[in-house]
């Protein structure tokens, strides 16, 4: 083997910035490769760390031997290396850190090694040329024949066995066999029926020949469904099958949450828009690194142009990666890939067992899997070859992490795809105003779907405005004649209503009677909500729970009174004012238990609901094709966001919640009840019009200068002793108004230190810092600068983290 290269560069999975040189004994040398663990020594500790690269020299100092190499194979293919660096760089953060954050959770845990014996083995122990240790491992598995690597360390003892097994394997003296736990998830295997050979239809009797008329039109069919036409299909197949008339094949089937197998499907034939897109892309797929921007209203056949260029990329022998927002259950988009894709789909999301997470991923990294689809992390999966990445509704923010490396999935996408040289494709029908800027400053290459399918018009929307109802006391406050007018017609016509409201509880805010006290979190700075499904008050932010029958903590009355409403006092008003309609809810609360976002979702779609109540939770990748009209009790909850994304979100959601009525035949109707009808973010999502409220933002960035006129960098200091916290922060502050004073950089904007918008969480203090500068890489370089300051690093009871492009400012 290559003996040059026996240094590797390790990064360690801990808050250090560098990568650190480490030296393999000469018997791992050939076994080393980048993509792989392995334990080494830091300082009095041993650490996890991840191979980067292979080094021909050392740098002159005192280099360390490596203690054990923990895979027998790279977790991630050495072609990823670069992008990992440049996540590290770009986010401020440790690379051993990145990669850590990268790779799926609980990784070594579900990987068990199995040890068991070869005849060489056997014979060199009995011809006694063995070590003493070397016939130790032999004895032990003369009598355990097929024996776990930790059960052997712990006969033996000794846990760090790992490099010495290697070595014996090496020899040929034992085999060493990777084997997922136990606990991995069960595969289900189904029967499928295929068309055999030529038969003559005359001869068969009638249900005979039926079956393979239907085998004929669909090519295939799972025998579970045959059987609901045909219920004796499982005998005669056999008996077909026999003949050699049709195949049966057992496959693996992925069923959707409801229960029901995924059956292929037939590819449509494209519309003239959709094929202009198409064939556009296709015809420059191997040209290199290029960004398009697909905008297209809701079913205007986005998913479908996905899938083309996907299979076009398969066809060009590579890989692709689909991102989707993060929801608790599978999307109408993942379900449709399945249809199309079949076994070479690997999911990944946070949906999935530990377990079931890890034996994807192997999946991929074993080229079993090509398509990878999921949530904001698969844009790390393992994937040598990438041919195509494309992130759909790109302006979702659940793309963006809000703890440890906090990545913007969307935007990294786009940073692969360059390290790649390959296209990178961002849909939706309410684009971000960061990826619309980019397409009118010709960053991205615009592609318009402007007609919906199948021609249904999109939903009428109807401004109220809450105003009006100002003064009325009860009910029409918040459901307004209006609104119930048409929730009666709906109900009458014996279809569904969903009503949307994006806070959850019963009363949100309660105050006392006598001293005019907010009912608080005791350990946050939030007031708490009464939930009268749990018989409590309960805070968002940490969970703690107060009796419903507090007393003031200020001056002790009784008199609470409970103001704000939620999801829960909506679904009771509703109740009250249509007692014959079945109502259900959709939100955090009442889908925590096991299967209930199923069962919930499964009444909506059976039809034995009439109203459906809820959250954001049902504004994402549902089609109900019986919800004719959508209420939106209150539009402005997030309107009124200390953010400067406020406008852009509740655009996106109104818009978004308002794609959820009329997606059957029938027109959908919308009725959207505001204090703020005035408001262009709210006029915008009335006309679904993502451009008109584009020009109508935009000239505030500029004024302001926020992004996409900016880059912003926030640094969030957190802490328990809320006057060493605000002490920091200050002291931060300086150091920083120094260090720009000294660099002379004026290019650079800094607000604060100040406290944050909710200033404490779980009894942490909470202060911020923004950096603003319309000079990216400056604010990046000035920020490294900063943490090298001892002063601001080394403190004992702060926590202080840096959050590039910052999405929750608060
Ligand atoms: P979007 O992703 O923009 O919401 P979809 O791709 O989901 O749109 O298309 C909406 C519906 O129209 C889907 O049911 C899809 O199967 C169907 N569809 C898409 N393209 C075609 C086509 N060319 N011919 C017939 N049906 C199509
Ligand atoms: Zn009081
Ligand atoms: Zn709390």
């Amino acid at each position: 083997m290559d003996k040059k290269n026996k240094y590797i560069e390790v990064a360690i999975a801990l808050p250090v910035y560098n990568t650190y040189l480490y030296k393999i004994p000469l018997s791992l040398n050939s076994l080393a490769k980048p993509g792989m663990r392995v334990l080494v020594p830091f300082g009095k500790r041993r650490v996890t760390g991840y191979i980067i690269a292979r080094q021909k020299q050392n740098n002159g100092y005192h280099i360390k031997n490596i203690i054990d190499i923990l895979d027998n194979a790279p977790l991630f293919p050495e072609s990823m290396i670069p992008f990992l660096k440049w996540l590290g760089d770009y986010y401020i953060y440790p690379l051993g850190e990145v990669i850590k954050t990268a790779l799926p959770v609980g990784l070594n845990r579900y990987d068990v090694l199995f040890v068991s014996l070869t005849e060489k083995g056997i014979k060199q122990e009995k011809s006694g040329t063995l070590t003493l240790k070397e016939s130790k491992i032999i004895n032990i598995l003369k009598v355990k024949p097929n024996c776990s690597l930790k059960s052997l360390g712990d006969k033996l003892k000794n846990s760090r066995i790992n490099t010495f097994i290697k070595q014996m394997e090496q020899k040929g003296l034992i085999t060493v066999k990777t084997l997922l736990k136990q606990d991995q998830a069960k595969i289900k295997k189904e029967k499928f029926i295929l068309k055999g050979w030529g038969y003559e239809k005359q001869k068969l009797s009638k249900k005979r020949a039926a079956i393979l008329s239907i085998i004929e039109k669909r090519k295939e069919i799972s025998l579970k469904i045959l059987r609901k036409e045909i219920p004796t299909a499982p005998r005669l197949v056999k008996i077909l099958s026999e003949s050699g008339f049709v195949k049966i094949v057992e496959r693996e089937v992925f069923r959707d949450p409801f229960g029901d197998p995924v059956e292929p499907d037939i590819p449509p034939q494209l519309n003239k828009e959709q094929a202009e897109i198409v064939s556009y892309v296709k015809q420059r797929m191997d040209k290199g690194f290029q960004r398009y921007l697909l905008s297209g209203v809701t079913s205007s056949g986005k998913t479908e142009v996905y899938m083309r260029l996907v299979a076009k990329a398969l066809a060009m022998s590579k890989q692709a990666i689909v991102l989707v927002p993060e929801i608790s259950l599978i999307s109408q988009t993942e379900r449709r890939f399945r249809a199309r894709f079949g076994e070479k789909v690997a999911v990944l999301h946070s949906g999935l067992s530990k377990s079931e997470l890890f034996h994807q991923w192997k999946r991929i990294i074993k080229k079993h899997a090509t398509v990878v689809i999921g949530a904001r992390s698969s844009i790390f999966a393992p994937m040598e070859n990438l041919g195509i990445i494309i992130v759909d509704e790109e302006h979702d923010t659940s793309y963006k992490q809000d703890s440890s490396l906090r990545y913007n999935a969307r935007d990294i996408a786009i940073v692969r795809a360059k390290f790649d040289s390959i296209p990178v494709i961002l849909g939706s029908a309410t684009p971000s105003v960061q990826s619309y800027y980019n397409a009118c400053k010709k960053k991205f290459h615009e592609l318009k779907l402007e007609k919906r399918v199948n021609k249904h018009p999109l939903p009428e929307i109807t401004l109220i405005d809450l105003k009006k109802y100002k003064n009325f006391r009860g009910r029409e406050r918040l459901i307004t004649p209006e609104l119930s007018k048409e929730i009666r017609k709906v109900l009458d016509n014996g279809e569904q209503v969903l009503i949307f409201l994006n806070r959850r509880g019963f009363a949100t805010f309660s105050v006392c009677q006598d001293c005019g006290k907010t009912v608080k979190c005791k350990f946050c700075d939030i007031s708490m909500t009464l939930h009268k499904d749990y018989n409590e008050f309960r805070c968002h932010l940490c969970g703690f729970s107060l009796s419903p029958r507090i007393k003031c903590m200020k001056c002790g009355s009784l008199k609470i009174n409970l103001l704000g409403f939620g999801t829960e006092k909506i679904q009771e008003m509703l109740q009250i004012l249509f007692p014959d309609a079945r109502i259900a809810r959709l939100d955090q609360d009442t889908a925590s238990k096991k299967g209930a976002t199923v069962r919930i979702l499964k009444k909506i779609k059976n039809r034995t609901v009439d109203i459906i109540v809820g959250t954001q939770m049902l504004a994402k990748g549902h089609d109900f094709p019986s919800i004719t009209l959508v209420g939106i009790i209150c539009a402005d909850l997030s309107l009124n966001f200390p953010d400067f994304r406020a406008g852009e979100r509740t655009f996106q959601l109104l818009a978004q919640v308002a794609g959820r009525a009329g997606r059957g035949e029938k027109k959908g109707k919308v009725i959207l009840q505001t204090y703020n009808p005035e408001h262009f973010s709210i006029k915008a999502s009335k006309h679904q019009d993502f451009r008109e409220f584009y020009h109508k933002e935009i000239p505030f960035r500029q004024g302001l200068c926020y992004p996409p006129f900016s880059r912003i960098i926030q640094l969030k200091i957190s802490g328990t002793d809320k006057n060493k916290v605000k002490k920091y922060s200050l002291m931060a502050g300086e150091i920083c108004k120094n260090l720009l004073r000294k660099n002379k950089q004026n290019e650079i904007q800094m607000l604060g230190p100040i406290e944050a918008g909710i200033p404490k969480i779980a009894l942490r203090y909470r202060w911020q810092i923004l950096l603003k500068s319309s000079m990216g890489g400056i604010i990046n370089k000035f920020v490294k600068e900063l943490i090298c300051n001892k002063k601001i690093l080394n403190q004992k009871h702060i926590r202080i983290s840096i959050d590039v492009d910052p999405y929750l400012m608060m």
